[in-house]
């Protein structure tokens, strides 16, 4: 069961082969069982997911029906769950129990989908490993010594494990991607304003954007249905109709343009690299054809994220300051007492190397130097996008560098683990839509492909990726022990 698309385990709540509550109880006992091992789940909700549960089943047997209508899901616990602590991964917030829902969970709710837990990611969703995290590292179920990537690991993790039909995530440089392609999950980051942040915690509001971690591509398409859309409630929202990128699957990919980055192919391990050929090769078998395309500044959007993102972060993060709610130090002896302790003590130390890059980027005198040269070079890169995008109608390329890494090989050295983005935080910095799918395996780890659109264009990524897992089986694969 735990293995079933979405399409699959809703054919069997519509047969009545099955009920969500059964389906739910099948999940929270996987849930108790694995993850202990894996720490992907940090807030369990067992009474909340039962009761949403019968309530879907009552919705059904009132006639009511719809592809979400009782399949359960784990949201990252990035997004505020009315009456369900939202820690976002921190000491700050571990006492926060949050008044209101984000809009992804409110129209996931309504769509019938039942929450089983909150998921562990890395601190306020800065990491690329999962080991930030206040509350323990999260473990690959791959291979239990390896991260699951980050920051969204625990989603991508449990849904890895089957402890959850699907999976959300936000994704600010990668935290979808590159944990969906460490785990061997499908990532998927829509158009920055595609879908609401309202009730998201903010990290770096103009790069910050909430996607889905399904088992194929069509699961993805179903989810987004439900997530996409205006939100007069975030001001970033785009006004725009959301297609039927359900019904929209299926179009042949002849004549689809696959450009390769070029850029993203200097210096890849070769076994990565021939994955990424094998797959172009079934593209080109389903009649798509594939050129080289150079996006020339795209090097450079590592160091241009990690001034821009700290920057953000640092102004969005001086709102946990003791007062009004989170973590408040013991006895403060002033004000700034206060302030000083309780972000201290609040803050992990990677949240803390965030904030002082940020405020030293933002500072008078190093402005110009830093901040204002970044966003010049984060328009840049937009305008490589955009020319390629005359040519070509997606590009692809690998989602990251290696497959998933030994827990604690990277975390004391913040340079080597800010690379690991090197190839998904472009789409970020353009505010672009992008997917990770499953490819095949190194070091008998999962690997993924990443396909790039333009703006808008998840309809014909989820198509192209959509027709990949028509002709090959990567997605299907689970790791030993948890099939
Ligand atoms: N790894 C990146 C970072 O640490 C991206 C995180 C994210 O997408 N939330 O900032």
């Amino acid at each position: 069961m735990h293995t079933l698309s979405i399409g699959e385990l809703a054919q069997k709540l519509a047969a009545k082969q099955i009920s969500s509550l059964e389906l739910t109880d099948h999940f929270l006992e996987r849930l108790s069982r694995l993850n202990p091992a894996l720490n992907a789940v940090i807030t369990p909700t067992v009474d909340l997911a039962r009761a949403q549960a019968a309530a879907a089943d009552r919705r059904r047997s009132a006639g009511e029906s719809g592809p979400l209508l009782g399949i359960p899901l784990i949201h990252k616990d990035i997004f505020c769950t009315e009456g369900v602590r939202t820690s976002c991964g921190s000491r700050m917030l571990d006492n926060f129990v949050s008044p209101y829902d984000a809009t992804v969970v409110s129209r996931l709710r309504c769509a019938g989908a039942v929450m089983l837990g909150k998921s562990n990611m890395d601190e306020f969703a800065m990491g690329s490993s999962n080991e930030t995290s206040y509350y323990g590292p999260v473990k690959n179920p791959w291979d239990l010594t390896k991260v699951p990537g980050g920051s969204s690991g625990g989603s991508a993790a449990a849904l890895a494990a089957g402890l959850a039909a699907f999976a959300t995530g936000t994704d600010t440089g990668g935290s979808i991607r590159q944990p969906a392609a460490l785990t061997g999950v499908v990532g998927f980051k829509p158009t920055y304003g595609r879908v609401s942040r309202y009730g998201m915690i903010a990290f770096a509001s103009s790069l910050d954007q909430a996607g889905t971690f399904t088992r194929s591509a069509q699961d993805a398409a179903i989810v987004l249905q439900a997530m996409a859309g205006f939100d007069p409630k975030d001001s970033t929202s785009v006004d725009r109709p959301v297609p039927d990128y359900q019904g929209l699957l299926g179009a042949p990919l002849k004549g689809l343009k696959i450009g390769l980055l070029q850029e993203f192919f200097e210096g890849l391990d070769e076994r990565n690299g021939a994955l990424i050929h094998a797959a172009l090769a079934e593209f080109r078998k389903l009649g798509a054809t594939t050129c080289e395309v150079s996006l020339p500044n795209l090097p450079l959007s590592v160091p241009t994220y990690y001034v821009v993102a700290p920057a953000e972060c640092s102004s969005n993060l001086s709102r946990f300051d003791g007062v009004r709610f989170g973590y408040r130090c013991e006895d403060p002896k002033d004000l700034m007492d206060l302030y000083k302790r309780s972000r201290g003590e609040g803050f992990g130390a990677e949240v803390k190397r965030r904030i002082m890059t940020g405020t030293y980027v933002l500072s008078a005198g190093y402005y110009d130097a830093y901040y204002l040269k970044a966003q010049k070079i984060r328009q840049l890169i937009t305008d490589d996008f955009r020319r390629a995008f005359e040519s070509v109608d997606m590009l692809i390329g690998p989602t990251t560098p290696t497959p998933a890494f030994a827990i604690g090989a990277k975390v004391d050295d913040p340079i080597t683990m800010y690379l690991n983005d090197i190839y998904t935080i472009g789409a970020n910095l353009a505010g672009l839509p992008a997917v990770s799918l499953p490819c095949g395996f190194v070091d008998s780890l999962p690997m993924g492909l990443q396909l790039v659109g333009p703006h808008f264009a998840e309809d014909s990524l989820l198509n192209a990726a959509h027709g990949y897992q028509q002709v090959t089986d990567w997605h299907r694969r689970t790791p030993a022990g948890y099939a």
